[in-house]
């Protein structure tokens, strides 16, 4: 906490205000670290909740704070610029270039609703880019003239837009797949 306060030097990291200051852990994190915490003022906290309405004009501050070096405030602003309905918004989410595993923590809400659903096999099992998948019934594969046999494992799944399809090689022919057709190997 003290850690969190000195990095941020006493003002809000995401707004700059310097009254009001709190820390809080960015999701999924609950802990408080230096890693996982964010200084934030009353009026940025309040809007961080999901369900809150976004005050577009108090968060043009995010045109600075965004390009902090510190994962939790990059992570924060990147997840506000999606939930920003601003032109100003889109294209700075479009120039900020987020390292994989900070863009993997952005992702992560850790409650499913990042705006995106997760990709389930057929059990209920959230499936991953790069994950093995077996094949749950023969499947005809159109177009290609095969037919995809029960039991068939696909290698290095890609995930596609549609959590109820991914993409997989199975013959060396690269195929989408229903994955209520499929469960995680
Ligand atoms: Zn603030």
């Amino acid at each position: 906490m003290q850690q969190l306060m000195e990095r941020a030097s006493g003002a809000c990291e995401l707004c700059g205000a310097a009254k009001n200051l709190t820390a809080v852990a960015v999701a999924p994190h609950t802990d408080l670290t230096l890693e996982t915490g964010l200084v934030v003022c009353a009026t940025c906290e309040g809007q961080l909740s999901t369900g809150a309405e976004l005050d577009a004009d108090h968060w043009k501050a995010l045109q600075d704070s965004a390009w902090s070096q510190v994962p939790a405030v990059v992570v924060t602003c990147w997840r506000l610029l999606g939930r920003l309905d601003a032109p100003w918004a889109t294209s700075l989410l479009e120039q900020l270039y987020l390292p994989e595993e900070v863009l993997a923590w952005a992702q992560d809400t850790g409650t499913g609703q990042a705006g995106e659903a997760p990709t389930l096999d057929s059990n209920g099992a959230v499936l991953s880019e790069g994950d093995s998948v077996t094949l749950i019934k023969d499947l005809n594969v159109k177009g290609a003239g095969f037919t995809a046999k029960r039991g068939t494992m696909v290698r290095r799944i890609r995930l596609t837009d549609d959590p109820a399809l991914i993409e997989g090689k199975v013959n060396g022919t690269q195929i989408v797949l229903k994955t209520c057709f499929l469960k995680r190997a």
